[in-house]
C-alpha cells in the first residue's frame, strides 16, 4: 500500500500482543497517514501492554487513552505518532519531554533520538516510570520528579521539546531551553480542547510559531 511498508512489517518483536501491536500501528497509524518508517518501527516494537496498569493490558492496544492513576492517562496510540511525526526528532538529538505519565511516549523517543530527559510532577508516577523503562532497558531516558514550567535548566539547551500536558500557553522556560534550530511540540490552551502549537527557533535565534490540528490533553497542572 504505502512505499514504506517493507521496512516496517512484520513488527519485529516476539511477545504475547506482537499482533494486536501491528494492527495497531498498521489501522490507527499508518492508517491515518503517519509515514516515518522509523517511527512506525519504534511505535512496533514498544511495549505499550507493560505501560498501562496490569488491568487494563488487554485495552493496550485500543484506539482510546487510558487512565494510570493520579488522575493521568496514557495518550491515544494515535496522538503519540502525531506528535511524535510532528516533533522530527533525529538520533543526535537531546529532547525533553514535559508529562512522563506511563514512559510510553518517552520510551518511543528513546528509540528516535539521542537522550530523553522527561520531568513529570506526580512522584508516584515519575518512579513507576522510571522503574518500568528501566526494566525495559531504556538506558538513554532520564526521569525527573518535578514542575515541567520550569523545564530541566541543568541539561538544558534541548533540541527538541515535547509537552504531553497542556499548559495555557507555551512556559517561558520552555522557549529559553530550546536550541537553535530546535522545535517544540505542545497541546496550548486553557478549554476543552486545545491545538497544538510548534514552535521553531531558527538558527540565527529568532522564533517561528505554527499552529497544528486540535487536541485533547489533560491541563498542565501548577504547584
Ligand atoms: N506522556 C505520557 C502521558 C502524559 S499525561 C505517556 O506517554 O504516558 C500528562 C502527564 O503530565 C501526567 O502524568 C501529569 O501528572 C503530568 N503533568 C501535569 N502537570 C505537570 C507539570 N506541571 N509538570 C510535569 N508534569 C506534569
Amino acid at each position: 500500500m504505502v512505499g514504506s511498508a517493507a521496512l516496517v512489517w512484520p513488527c519485529h518483536a516476539s511477545d504475547a500482543f506482537t499482533a494486536e501491536r501491528e494492527r495497531m500501528v498498521r489501522e490507527q497509524i499508518e492508517g491515518r497517514g503517519i509515514r516515518s518508517p522509523g517511527l512506525l518501527r519504534a511505535m512496533c516494537v514498544t511495549p505499550r501492554h507493560l505501560f498501562v496498569p496490569s488491568h487494563f493490558r488487554s485495552d493496550a492496544y485500543g484506539d482510546y487513552p487510558l487512565p494510570i492513576g493520579f488522575g493521568a492517562t496514557i495518550s491515544q496510540p494515535y496522538v503519540v505518532a502525531l506528535m511524535t511525526e510532528l516533533l522530527e526528532p533525529g538520533k543526535r538529538h537531546k529532547v525533553l519531554e514535559i508529562g512522563t505519565g506511563s514512559g510510553y511516549q518517552a520510551a518511543v523517543l528513546a528509540q528516535l533520538a539521542d537522550r530523553v530527559y522527561t520531568v513529570e510532577i506526580v512522584p508516584e508516577l515519575a518512579d513507576s516510570a522510571r522503574k518500568t523503562l528501566r526494566s525495559l532497558g531504556y538506558s538513554n531516558v532520564f526521569v525527573r520528579q518535578g514542575d515541567g514550567y520550569e523545564g530541566w535548566p541543568e541539561q538544558a539547551p534541548f533540541d527538541r521539546i515535547i509537552v504531553t500536558a497542556a499548559p495555557p500557553e507555551v512556559p517561558e522556560a520552555l522557549i529559553r531551553q530550546l536550541a537553535a534550530g530546535g522545535r517544540l511540540v505542545a497541546p496550548v490552551g486553557s478549554g476543552w480542547l486545545q491545538q497544538l502549537v510548534v514552535i521553531d527557533r531558527k538558527p540565527d535565534g529568532t522564533l517561528h510559531r505554527s499552529v497544528g490540528p486540535p487536541v485533547l490533553f489533560l491541563p498542565m497542572k501548577r504547584n
